[in-house]
């Protein structure tokens, strides 16, 4: 008899862009005050340069420089001295060790990008040390002075602490955590609002920053009632991005809702709308409703609940 053929499944969703750091990131190298003289004595050493919102480029791949051409650019960056370069160990991969330099002022032979445009071309390894160096160069850029006395600190740890030389706190670098949630029904249909912000036809799903004291359940629980009216029972992990844009990491959840009355607050959503999978679909196809990007945590929530790539962005 015949074996009959299963149905085509749907296909994959995508893997989630720097979810997944293919580069070892050896902290214990990081306590050496010599890490960076060492780096640049090693002909495999890479370096990024990331500026102030643009990283320097090589087409549509960053620029590795080389520890020669890193340590010229460090010794020649105009303003050195205040909120100036800053050198970051990333870690090492099997072709050898990686860091980052930022520069006040990215040199234009560097051919500067803005950071969010490159980001999204790119493979595993490079998007990743990209959101690493980042994070930590937004971090240098706004705490340059120490928060309980004011006097200037001085960055440690081969880039990933500051320390106050007048009263010796030690600063750690920030990150930012928010929610990012898709909501589901009983009838399986998904929960997306649209910003007042957006062009008209923009949905996503909703997100929101952890406030003190609170979990990242009622995170999820407390934006989606503010947001939308709708109660929010059960909350699910799903995967977390970093997101240094400039300093978040973007934990994503799947919860089900218990009410499905929408009552929009109008400030941060103005319209939110639940979708069947074959709506959400017809509409993406049809360019009536665009999505988020395809680097982003929201796209990845969204095709996974839906099973499958949707067509169109915003
Ligand atoms: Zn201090």
């Amino acid at each position: 008899m015949p074996r009959l053929a299963d149905p085509d499944p749907p296909p994959d969703p995508p893997s989630l862009p720097f979810a997944t750091a293919p580069y070892d990131r050896q902290a214990e190298r990081r306590a050496d005050p010599d890490w960076w003289d060492r780096l640049v004595e090693d002909p495999a050493a890479r370096v990024l340069v990331v500026g102030d919102d643009v990283v320097a480029t090589d087409g549509d791949r960053l620029r590795e420089l080389t520890a020669p051409q890193a340590v010229r650019l460090a010794d020649t960056a105009p303003d050195r001295t205040e909120a100036g370069v800053e050198r970051m160990l990333l870690g090492a991969d099997d072709d050898g060790p990686l860091a980052a330099i930022s520069v006040p002022q990215m040199p234009e032979d560097l051919a500067p990008q803005p950071v969010r445009t490159v980001a999204m071309g790119l493979d595993a390894l490079q998007g990743s040390l990209l959101v690493h160096a980042l994070g930590l160069a937004n971090w240098h850029r706004t705490h340059q002075f120490c928060a309980r006395c004011g006097a200037r600190s001085t960055a440690v740890d081969a880039g990933h602490r500051r320390q106050c030389p007048r009263c010796g706190t030690q600063h750690f670098p920030r990150t930012d955590p928010a929610v990012i949630m898709a909501i589901t029904d009983t009838d399986d249909r998904l929960l997306l609002g649209h910003s007042p912000l957006w062009p008209d036809s923009r949905f996503s799903t909703l997100a929101g920053f952890v406030e003190p004291g609170e979990s990242l359940e009622d995170a999820v629980r407390r934006e989606v009632v503010e947001e939308t009216g709708v109660v929010v029972g059960d909350v699910t992990y799903a995967a977390s991005q970093p997101w240094p844009f400039p300093a978040s990491l973007m934990l994503g959840f799947f919860g089900q809702a218990a009410t499905t009355r929408i009552e929009v607050d109008g400030e941060e959503v103005s319209d939110a709308r639940w979708f069947t999978r074959e709506a959400l679909s017809d509409a993406t196809a049809a360019e009536q409703v665009g999505l988020p990007g395809p680097f982003s945590i929201s796209r990845w929530l969204i095709e996974r609940w839906h099973g499958g790539r949707l067509s169109g962005q915003w």
